[in-house]
């Protein structure tokens, strides 16, 4: 099908939530690298929102679909599955968590994470506990709860009544979280480094102290590492920066490698408060996507590539701090590993975003003011050499 043929048949018979996409359907893809139906070459650094962390069309992740397809796809949990029990050891090995449950996507994990929290207390005899205290500019998701849960009033507005239990506070700001418990909180919710609202990190000292305040104060801490778990940040996990141990962590995006799934990840006094019928999914841990996330974790073990995020990380916020000498439009480069943001100080992020695309190169913009550069971890040194020369161009041409 010819591009504006797909547009037309988009624009009449697709919900418009994401009103005018860039123009362009992409046909196949493989490493960084993605072909549209025009045969154009493109130079993925979106990665699919941090989900094509092996890039497109992995061997490994063909071959486990491939395989894992022609044996069984589903068979439901009421059976025992083979791939599930392994991928569920797997992160259990390489993590500080000692049970898992898989969902279907980061807000469904996330569903779980919150109902893990409330149950967990109510199992304890605390019902009163159910409230989560998150971040102003976090972002958990899209369903009602993880849409409460989320700190940007952007998603919320036009779903009140929300989901009630949560309550927000600024990013590295101790004093609003101390002020925020009360004798309702159960859980402080955060993402290492808030992702959607522009690269974000919660600091060190930040996280260390927030750990103490949930031991102090007997309160679970969640961390939402959707976006920068399974190395994106230049380790296996987020939380290994600051060596604070969440009681949960929830996982999606990248482990799938684009085959939907979503994991809940918990200590284990945590995770015994789950017990038969408490929570379930019809395809959550199906074996498919199961084998699936079992080729990505294993591949990105075995080809260190958290260790290869941290290097080429290093290298292109090297990069793209020396552009910034040239271009004072950049006021600030900030991120960890393969997760950066590229702050502006005027709005020019949808334009720079726009001319890099012509060239043949996919970037994020959030907003008016930062650019998101969330490679495939498999990319390479002339790959960045490649797009930081194109955005030099496009920043050259502003003027
Ligand atoms: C993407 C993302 C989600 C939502 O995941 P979905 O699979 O779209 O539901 C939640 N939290 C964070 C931090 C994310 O980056």
């Amino acid at each position: 099908m010819k591009l504006n043929e797909i547009i037309e048949l988009d624009k009449k018979y697709y919900m418009n939530t994401f009103g005018n996409r860039t123009p362009v359907c992409f046909e196949y893809g493989k490493g960084i690298n993605l072909w549209d139906t025009e045969g154009r070459k493109y130079y993925d650094f979106l990665a699919g929102i941090a989900v094509n962390a092996l890039g497109h069309s992995h061997p490994k992740i063909v071959n486990a679909i491939k395989e894992q397809a022609e044996k069984l796809i589903h068979c439901s949990s009421l059976y025992y599955i083979e791939p599930q029990a392994k991928l569920a050891k797997k992160l259990v090995e390489n993590s500080c968590a000692d049970r898992v449950f898989f969902a279907n996507s980061g807000a469904e994990a996330n569903e779980g994470a919150i109902k893990l929290a409330r149950i967990y207390f109510y199992k304890k005899g605390q019902p009163e506990k159910y409230e989560i205290i998150t971040l102003i500019n976090s972002f958990h998701g899209r369903t009602l709860a993880t849409v409460a849960a989320t700190g940007q009033e952007k998603y919320q507005k036009p779903y009140h009544p929300l989901m009630p239990g949560f309550k927000h506070v600024p990013i590295n700001d101790l004093e609003a979280l101390y002020n925020a418990v009360s004798e309702n909180t159960c859980a402080i919710m955060l993402e290492p480094i808030q992702g959607e609202s522009g690269v974000h990190p919660a600091t060190d000292e930040y996280l260390k102290a927030v750990k103490k305040l949930c031991d102090d104060k007997g309160l679970l801490l969640i961390f939402d590492e959707i976006q920068t778990g399974l190395g994106r940040t230049g380790k296996l996990f987020g939380y290994q920066h600051s060596c604070v141990e969440p009681d949960i962590f929830t996982l999606a995006k990248a482990l799938g490698g684009g085959v939907p799934i979503g994991a809940i990840c918990a200590k284990e006094h945590v995770a015994q408060a789950f017990e038969p019928g408490d929570h379930g999914s019809t395809f959550g841990g199906n074996p498919l996507a199961c084998a699936v996330g079992l080729s990505v974790l294993d591949t990105i073990l075995e080809e260190k590539l958290a260790e290869k995020a941290c290097e080429m990380g290093r290298y292109l916020m090297d990069c793209l701090s020396s552009l910034a000498q040239k271009h004072p439009i950049i006021s600030e480069v900030r991120g960890k590993g393969l997760m950066i943001g590229v702050q502006l100080n005027s709005e020019k992020a949808v334009e720079i975003k726009d001319k890099c695309f012509e060239k043949g190169y996919l970037i994020g913009n959030v907003g008016k003011n930062i650019l998101r550069l969330l490679p495939p971890l498999v990319v390479s040194r002339e790959d960045i050499d490649g797009m930081v020369k194109i955005l030099d161009e496009a920043l050259e041409e502003l003027h």
